[in-house]
């Protein structure tokens, strides 16, 4: 992928970003379980991160695909993985539908000012009793006169305790399966809208994730985005987004972890000489070097395709589960290389393990990705 000047100022100012304004507080937002994001986002909007590909009218960058990739690739390279899956949500997992389906009226009232980092919203798809199987969502919507009456459960809500809106994935007809779900936007500070209750995790600690309650929540029909009962269909659209950006923040975390652990190898000595000396240490970071160029390699091509507007769906796909389970075998060399240090809470090393184990579960699990390849590969039809 060909970088501009104009991408390297971008990459410079995130880069800045991540270095004044988030890594410095990494130790205390991570012991807080939460982190300022009314604080942060205003930071990140004053350089346009949220909106990048976005249109110029919403306070959007208008640009193409290949600035997003530099941004998640430099989040890729805080000292945790919360908070950029917190501005992964709301730059790319909680905006795209609204942005590409919702109505002028929406996005002047929710996009713009999300854009501009003061509102913070979150994407809620997950219920306590469906997850992988988005299609057995619970949560309904029934239309009253020109409103939406919500009941129903959302949860592992990214940012759920504060944010001021969350773009909610809710039953709206009987038809079951696939259809009859829209995509309606819920202000925060609705009647019968609820937090109940902040979860415990065990990484990915300074993102704040909730469990959320919708009891008679009552919102106007014009806040649901696109066409009405097309929601699961823009769900797996804002999916394919969710999941490059994964991965580009996954491919740079991983190489980062592995320039750290080399750095600490080099150092460290046993049976005198350093244990960066240690062929089989160095064979085996090679081989994850180079499975780590791989996938960097695989997902700038997949980034230049999706900015020549081909599908992407399976490219994506690939690269969320070759990344989710590179990063696990990345993290557990970095562990094991460090010894008793990798398993304290002294250094970076146990953080980034509990972190990126999230990588093959979240925005749909390994197993998930697999069942996509097999079916795109016409596997099981005879
Ligand atoms: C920290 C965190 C943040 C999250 N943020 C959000 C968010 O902001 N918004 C949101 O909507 N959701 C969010 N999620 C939810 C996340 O997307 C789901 O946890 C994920 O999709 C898996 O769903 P599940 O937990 O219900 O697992 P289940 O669906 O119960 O699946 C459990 C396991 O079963 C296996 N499995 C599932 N299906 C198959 C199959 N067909 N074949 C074989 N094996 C299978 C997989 O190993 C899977 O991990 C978050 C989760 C976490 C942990």
């Amino acid at each position: 992928m060909l970088f501009t000047s104009e991408h390297e100022q971008f990459r410079t100012s995130v880069r800045r970003i991540v270095e004044e304004e988030i890594n410095p507080y990494a130790d205390e937002w991570e012991a807080a379980e939460i982190f300022p994001a009314h604080e942060l986002f205003p930071k990140l909007g004053a350089i346009g991160a949220f909106g990048l590909e976005y249109e110029t009218e919403y306070g959007g960058g208008g640009a193409d695909h290949s600035f997003t990739v530099v941004l998640a690739e430099e989040l890729g390279r805080a000292d945790m993985g919360g908070v950029p899956m917190a501005i992964a949500v709301q730059a790319g997992m909680a905006t795209p539908a609204l942005a590409r389906f919702g109505s002028d009226e929406l996005k002047r009232e929710f996009l713009a000012p999300t854009l501009a980092g003061d509102l913070v919203c979150s994407i809620a798809v997950s219920e306590p009793g469906a997850g992988s199987d988005v299609a057995g969502i619970r949560t309904r919507a029934v239309r009253d006169g020109d409103d939406w009456v919500i009941n129903g459960r959302k949860m592992w809500i990214t940012s759920g305790t504060q944010s001021d809106w969350i773009c909610l994935l809710a039953r709206t007809s009987d038809e079951g399966g696939y259809q009859g779900m829209s995509m309606i936007i819920v202000p925060t500070d609705t009647p019968g809208f609820s937090v109940g209750r902040k979860l415990k995790k065990m990484g990915n600690n300074s993102s704040d994730t909730a469990e959320l309650v919708l009891d008679d929540v009552r919102v106007p029909v014009r806040h649901t985005i696109g066409e009405e009962g097309r929601g699961f269909q823009m769900q797996m659209a804002q999916f394919q987004d969710e999941r490059l950006w994964i991965c580009y923040m996954a491919v740079t975390g991983a190489r980062r972890a592995i320039d750290r652990t080399m750095e600490y190898l080099h150092m460290r000595e046993a049976f005198g000489k350093p244990l960066m000396a240690n062929q089989y240490i160095q064979y085996t970071l090679s081989e994850l070097v180079a499975e780590i160029d791989i996938l960097h390699g695989f997902l700038h091509l997949t980034a230049e395709r999706y900015v020549a507007g081909e599908d992407v769906t399976r490219a994506a796909t690939v690269a969320k589960l070759k990344s989710g389970r590179l990063s696990r075998q990345v993290a557990d060399a970095c562990v094991q290389f460090h010894g008793g240090m990798g398993y304290a809470e002294d250094l970076w090393v146990a953080r980034y393990f509990r972190d990126c184990r999230l990588g093959s579960i979240g925005g749909g699990a390994d197993e998930v990705m697999l069942r996509i390849i097999s079916m795109l590969e016409g596997m099981g039809k005879r």
